[in-house]
């Protein structure tokens, strides 16, 4: 197997502002594996608040030698010693863990939703991102969202309850927020989930800051909606851990080392009764597409990545019907533009 990569920068369509930053670019890498001329496609992204940097994933993948695997080993070989690399890393084993799937589909000439028995029919509707705006530009954002039948509503400042009454005043479909650890009094937290859901949001993401353990659990057990870790939840090891503090998790791909530790968290969550969001960085639809091929085993989606950038340089899985449906084609199904 021969591991290739380059650099390439996201551009945003619009700026995408959090509680805590706002920014027009995500700077990625993108990697190629080939085996006798079949090529498996990875991506990893990375938004400043990852660890991860362009620098260390060329570092991790310059690193990395892939040359000693050939035909005689299996798929779960390549991928044990992809994780044992590093403790860290998780963008770049994410990279390498979608372009091996992609690979594997492609020698094997299957979907990976179809080798993993998924329904297509099971996918939930993905959420579209609403970021924190003037009321102007979330009203004319709510009603260029009429394709969604779930919106994501970034809160955690001052406007918070603006927005949702904004939002609101152009549309009673379901939302769901994201607070990105903005609020730091669980009363002021609690006060707030509770006006929410009387608002019609159906989950919040990250409502308090991640190391704020106990008042979260607080919360958790008092919220009349589900309360999911984000900047809480990076990997498997985490897990245990997270289900005495929070109703459910966010899986992405970028944080959890790839469709192979994502498969064995969504069975492990399920065991604790965890709710799941498979989400996403802005990505291309490379990415994208590997999440996609799982999303039929998780309660909700949030794979809107790759349409809020304007240089996708791949195309695969498409928005039908509010949902992000893979590709019918071998591997992550996706082709470069
Ligand atoms: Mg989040």
């Amino acid at each position: 197997m021969k591991l290739t990569f380059r650099p390439y920068t996201l551009q945003l369509k619009e700026q995408f502002t959090l509680a805590t930053s706002s920014r027009n670019t995500t700077p990625a890498i993108l990697v190629e594996i080939e085996q006798d001329g079949v090529i498996g496609y990875g991506e990893a992204s990375l938004p400043p608040y990852l660890k991860d940097t362009q620098e260390s994933v060329s570092r991790f993948l310059s690193n990395l030698n892939l040359q000693q695997f050939c035909y005689s080993h299996t798929l779960d070989e390549v991928l044990d010693h992809l994780l044992k690399e590093s403790r860290d890393d998780s963008a770049a084993k994410a990279a390498v863990d979608i372009a091996l799937h992609d690979l594997y589909g492609k020698q094997h000439n299957v979907a990976l939703h179809k080798l993993w028995n998924c329904n297509l029919s099971a996918i939930p509707p993905t959420s579209y991102t609403i970021g924190i705006a003037s009321e102007e530009d979330i009203r004319r954002k709510t009603r260029d969202a009429d394709q969604f039948k779930l919106l994501k509503v970034k809160l955690g400042r001052d406007t918070d309850k603006m927005i949702i009454n904004t939002i609101r005043s152009v549309t009673d479909k379901p939302l769901c927020v994201d607070v990105n650890q903005g609020w730091t009094d669980k009363h002021h937290a609690l006060d707030m989930l509770q006006w929410c859901h009387e608002q019609g949001v159906v989950f919040a993401e990250q409502p308090m800051p991640a190391e704020m353990k106990n008042e979260i659990a607080w919360l958790t057990e008092r919220s009349p909606i589900p309360v999911i870790a984000d900047e809480a939840f990076q990997r498997l090891s985490d897990l245990d851990e997270m289900a005495g503090i929070y109703s459910g998790i966010n899986i992405k791909l970028m944080k959890c080392e790839g469709l192979g530790q994502a498969l064995k968290i969504i069975q492990e969550a399920r065991k604790k009764s965890m709710k799941i969001l498979l989400g996403c960085m802005t990505e291309t639809s490379c990415a994208i597409s590997a999440a996609s091929q799982i999303s039929s085993l998780v309660d909700w989606t949030d794979l809107d990545g790759a349409l809020l950038i304007s240089n996708d340089c791949f195309d695969g899985a498409k928005l039908s019907d509010g949902r992000i449906v893979p590709p019918d084609r071998p591997g992550i199904g996706v082709l470069p533009i």
